[in-house]
């Protein structure tokens, strides 16, 4: 696959900046609804002295997760253990880290959704419960023994909440979906990130970069960092408008922040299934990416600029994603065939 620089999946670059990620919930940028509710059932939870309930996370990479699960438990002031479902391999490897929690700490599983049905089960009376139930031996003598746990918080975080089972859905009390941000937040968000990289940047800058980055913090951030190669290499002291979408033009991110992959995704539709309706494989196989890339990262946000419509026969583009692109859907026809970008 191509790498994007506008992917919002994480990349080895942006695991330098972890300075970058707000600590506490004032620090956080947007999502008010859900910072709002949380901040009472924490508080509500601290006064009680108990565990905070269980928290899903869901929503496209980027958005703050992670950065959401590290501020729960700071705000709680417990500690936070960290690992993913891919991670989990055996039952036992959750049991371990279950048995290791202090009263109230926060377990955080990233990628919750590809937990192993035997790892999620282990997770259904610990959730309910606060036990595990063992089962030591094998055949005709195996016995089951039930360890109880110190009261916990499980966060769990997915890109899709509709792969999660009903049975393990149900025992979250608190389930958070997070939204794309205004470019108002993101400004703020590159605005914040500048002060802390120590670099110059204006309003405008902010607002020129924030436009391009998908909806998304963890491109707006990274956006920032490439511009601000750009303007070091120019020997440009300060990212203004200018600056920043001269650097963004070279960097090939569209105005409204659509990268190659995306304009190729609604070219792909237009010119070659005719607007569409197409299949998520058939147009996965079409634009050379996986089916699961194309749902969790290039999707959500053609949908919700509306350049997108998923009805039950398939994927459709709007009038939008026509006039972006400047075809005029009479003359779809006219279009001419797909060409295979190299
Ligand atoms: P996810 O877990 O949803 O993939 P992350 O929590 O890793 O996303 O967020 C990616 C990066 O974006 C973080 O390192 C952080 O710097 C930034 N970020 C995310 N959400 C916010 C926010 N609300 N305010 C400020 N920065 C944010």
């Amino acid at each position: 696959m191509e790498e994007r620089i506008i992917t919002s999946l994480e990349r080895s670059e942006d695991r330098e900046n972890e300075a970058l990620r707000p600590g506490r919930l004032m620090d956080y940028v947007g999502q008010s609804r859900i910072k709002e509710n949380l901040n009472v059932f924490i508080r509500a939870a601290q006064n009680r002295g108990e565990a905070l309930d269980h928290v899903l996370l869901y929503g496209p990479p980027g958005l703050g997760k992670t950065t959401l699960a590290n501020i729960i438990s700071a705000e709680m002031g417990v500690n936070i253990r960290t690992t993913s479902g891919p991670a989990i391999e055996r039952p036992g490897d959750l049991a371990a880290l279950l048995t290791s929690l202090e009263p109230r700490d926060v377990l955080f599983i990233d990628e919750i959704h590809r937990l192993s049905r035997t790892a999620e089960e282990v997770l259904y009376s610990a959730m309910e419960d606060n036990c595990l139930d063992i089962i030591i031996g094998k055949g005709p003598s195996a016995r089951s023994i039930r360890l109880s746990l110190a009261p916990f918080t499980l966060i769990g975080a997915t890109t899709r909440a509709g792969q999660l089972t009903s049975p393990l859905r149900d025992r979250f009390g608190i389930i958070n979906r997070l939204e794309f941000y205004t470019t108002d937040e993101l400004k703020q968000i590159v605005m914040r990130a500048s002060i802390i990289l120590k670099t110059n940047l204006t309003e405008e800058g902010a607002i020129e970069i924030a436009k391009r980055s998908r909806g998304t913090p963890r491109v707006a951030n990274r956006l920032l960092r490439r511009v601000r190669d750009f303007a070091d290499f120019w020997g440009r002291e300060v990212i203004d408008t200018q600056v920043a979408s001269q650097a963004l033009d070279k960097l090939q991110v569209d105005p409204i922040g659509l990268d190659s992959l995306d304009i190729k995704t609604i070219e792909a539709i237009i010119k070659i299934f005719d607007g569409g309706p197409v299949g998520l494989e058939t147009l996965a196989a079409t634009v050379g990416e996986e089916a699961e890339t194309l749902e969790d990262v290039i999707e959500p946000f053609l949908l919700q600029r509306g350049f997108l419509q998923r009805t039950p026969r398939g994927r459709t583009v709007t009038s939008l994603a026509y006039e972006h692109l400047g075809i005029s859907p009479l003359n779809r026809q006219q279009a001419g065939l797909f060409e295979e970008e190299n």
